[in-house]
């Protein structure tokens, strides 16, 4: 059975002493097999760390595609998981498109990741000018391909992939649960193509772009929507706990 995973991803916002006070003010019950994870600023996640309560999980934005050296202002697998922080995005379509990171980079972090024994959580999704040529598919095909290229089978359990159409992020133009559910039913298709129907059941295919309290309900209704990954809706303590509760 897959778990259901509801994420936010607080981007640049939120540092330390917000961190603490959306902890404090969080009331909140997990559903049965849910996992929860928030992703703050990486300076925020020490002090998280240890002001964090049973159920709730912290995940990186980002690592370096290296396992350290002079890259300035940069934070290695290995620095996050010695905080105790056993999962981090990778790929997300921000970093993608402001910091030039290719499938060639989104492959070597999952690799420092999986290297700490982390999980990862894959981003990946069209541009608006793809889905307008009729391309989301091929392209998003390909980002996977390339991001999970010479990982093993046993190597996927700790993978989750976040589908995360460009066009939807922080525009409030959310994909219909149709085309999400169209898009997350493809990548499992992949994953099957790459490494059998086993592995393709076992994972996890979030769904991300304008998830709010209002429009959750209809797209975790969907078969291959085992979660989703929320932006500006997960910033505050009160529209997560109902992004939570749905
Ligand atoms: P929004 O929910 O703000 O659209 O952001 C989605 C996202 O990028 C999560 O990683």
């Amino acid at each position: 059975m897959r778990k259901e995973i509801i994420a936010g991803n607080w981007k640049m916002n939120n540092g330390p002493s917000k961190g603490l006070s959306f902890l404090e003010k969080l009331n909140f019950s997990s559903k049965e097999g849910q996992r929860i994870i928030i992703c703050p600023p990486s300076i925020a996640l020490g002090p998280m760390k240890e002001s964090l309560v049973p159920g709730l999980e912290l995940a990186s934005q980002n690592v370096h595609e290296e396992e350290a050296g002079a890259y300035t202002g940069e934070l290695s697998a290995q620095m996050i998981s010695e905080l105790g922080i056993a999962i981090s995005l990778v790929g997300h379509s921000e970093r993608r498109s402001y910091y030039n990171e290719t499938d060639e980079i989104v492959n070597k972090k999952i690799k420092r990741v999986l290297g700490q024994s982390m999980e990862a959580i894959l981003c990946v999704g069209e541009l608006l000018e793809e889905r307008e040529a009729g391309r989301e598919k091929e392209v998003v095909e390909g980002q996977v391909k390339r991001a999970l290229e010479g990982l093993s089978a046993e190597d996927m359990k700790r993978i989750i992939i976040a589908y995360e159409p460009v066009w939807a992020i922080g525009t409030g133009r959310t994909a219909s649960a149709d085309d999400a559910q169209e898009m997350n039913g493809y990548i499992r298709e992949v994953v099957e193509e790459l490494y059998g129907s086993q592995v393709a059941g076992g994972v996890s295919i979030l769904y991300g772009g304008s998830v709010n309290p209002s429009n959750i309900k209809e797209l975790m209704s969907k078969e291959d929507i085992d979660g989703a990954l929320v932006g500006g809706a997960s910033l505050d303590p009160e529209s997560f706990a109902k992004l939570l509760e749905y």
